[in-house]
């Protein structure tokens, strides 16, 4: 007889799209940092939902906000005001400095909505010929999934299938501010950077790197658009990862822990110039700025603001790269990236995949996720307890060593 769980991920396999190849573990219950599958193995959770749980599972502070607003009122659409709204716009606002806020529900909406952003600037405000504008990104980038995100994405894997693209995107190597520079030109509306690439295996920029962005987007009169959907709201032991060089961008792009692990919340947030180019009608969203996402939301950015969580992650984050640190010296992992509570490890490609060693920590509770052949990437809820991060780095210790 199959267990309970090989029977569920056969009856998922069976009835669903194969556009993702989880782990083969099910997940019943969840607190904190620790998850428990339907058989009541314990797993600790070193993903956190792609930094969507920096709060851990089901926070109190955060259940709380949301059953209370379950009572309430859930949805209104933008078509009415709604009593939490207001707080929403002004509590996020304040959190990035800056004046305005437009939510939307996912991470890949909330690009696609700063892309439109820049567009409309580009043509209102700089004075760009109608459909000229151009927007230069990074080569490595992730920044979701549509079909205009996609576009500009340099992984085969993401685009390959998908065309027609959508046009007006110029592609630089991540990290070279002489590149960058030579594509910003007269059509740019905007440089779209990750402070640190995610996906790409947590590629932390050359020290520089965002303050030069920020040097080359003002002096061009282009918008700086930071994407901190993943590097944002305390994963690398500040707020804002672009604030480790002092780097105001014009526009940040959030999403993932600003829905609390809870419900589906991103936001563009600007200043009042560049989102007053929007005018009734020119964009929306039915679910964004929904009641209780903004009740949630709201609770997020008052975790936000007393600074433990950032303080967290940068202390646990210095313990976690001093670990990783010996492992690297030791020679039983390649190299090491990140910052805060957030690294990208290689392993030896003679050692396996990093899906190998996915599937070895999972054998022994840890969950992780890897990403691009061998690179395994670690960034547990903020809330997790030193001592289960010093038992899962134990694991990975040991993995390593047996082979
Ligand atoms: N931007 C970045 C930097 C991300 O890491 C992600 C998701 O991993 C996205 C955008 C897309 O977010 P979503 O999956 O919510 O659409």
């Amino acid at each position: 007889r199959p267990t309970l769980s090989a029977a569920l991920v056969a009856a998922a396999d069976a009835h669903s799209a194969h556009n993702y190849h989880p782990l083969p573990v099910v997940v019943a219950e969840a607190e904190g940092a620790w998850m428990t599958d339907v058989e009541g193995r314990r797993y600790l959770d070193l993903l956190a939902g792609y930094s969507a749980l920096n709060f851990g599972h089901r926070h109190p502070r955060l259940v709380a906000a949301a059953v209370a607003q379950l009572d309430r009122v859930t949805l209104t659409s933008r078509a009415f005001h709604h009593d939490r709204f207001a707080a929403f716009c002004t509590d996020l606002a304040e959190l990035c400095g800056m004046e305005a806020v437009l939510p939307m529900n996912t991470g890949a909406e909330a690009v696609e909505t700063a892309v439109k952003t820049a567009r409309l600037w580009g043509y209102k405000v700089k004075g760009v010929p109608a459909d000229e504008a151009r927007i230069v990104v990074a080569a490595g980038n992730f920044h979701g999934r549509t079909t205009t995100v996609v576009s500009f994405s340099t992984d085969p894997e993401a685009r390959d299938g998908f065309g027609p693209f959508t046009p007006g995107f110029d592609v630089v190597p991540y990290g070279d501010r002489a590149a960058l520079e030579a594509a910003v030109g007269e059509r740019t509306v905007a440089v779209l950077l990750e402070p640190i690439q995610g996906e790409a295996g947590v590629l932390v920029p050359p020290p520089g790197y965002l303050a030069a962005a920020r040097e080359i987007t003002r002096r061009s009169g282009a918008l700086l658009i930071a994407d901190e959907i993943q590097s944002g709201l305390g994963r690398t032991g500040r707020t804002f990862a672009c604030e480790h060089e002092g780097v105001q961008p014009d526009v940040y792009v959030l999403g993932k822990a600003l829905g609390g692990g809870i419900v589906p919340v991103s936001a563009v947030v600007s200043s009042r110039a560049v989102l007053d180019v929007f005018t009734p009608g020119s964009h929306g969203s039915t679910f964004g700025g929904n009641p209780l996402a903004c009740a949630v939301a709201v609770e997020v950015v008052a975790m936000l603001r007393g600074g433990e969580y950032q303080q967290r992650s940068a202390e646990l984050g210095e313990y976690l790269h001093g670990e990783l640190a010996e492992l690297v010296a030791a020679g039983s992992v390649r190299a090491v990236r990140g910052r805060g509570l957030w690294a990208g490890v290689d392993v030896d490609p003679e050692f396996g995949t990093g899906r190998r060693v996915s599937e070895l920590l999972m054998e022994r509770g840890v969950l992780v996720k890897d990403t691009h052949g061998s690179t395994v990437r670690i960034a547990p809820p903020l809330v997790i307890a030193k001592e289960d991060l010093a038992w899962a780095l134990e694991q990975l210790r040991e993995v390593l060593a047996v082979g």
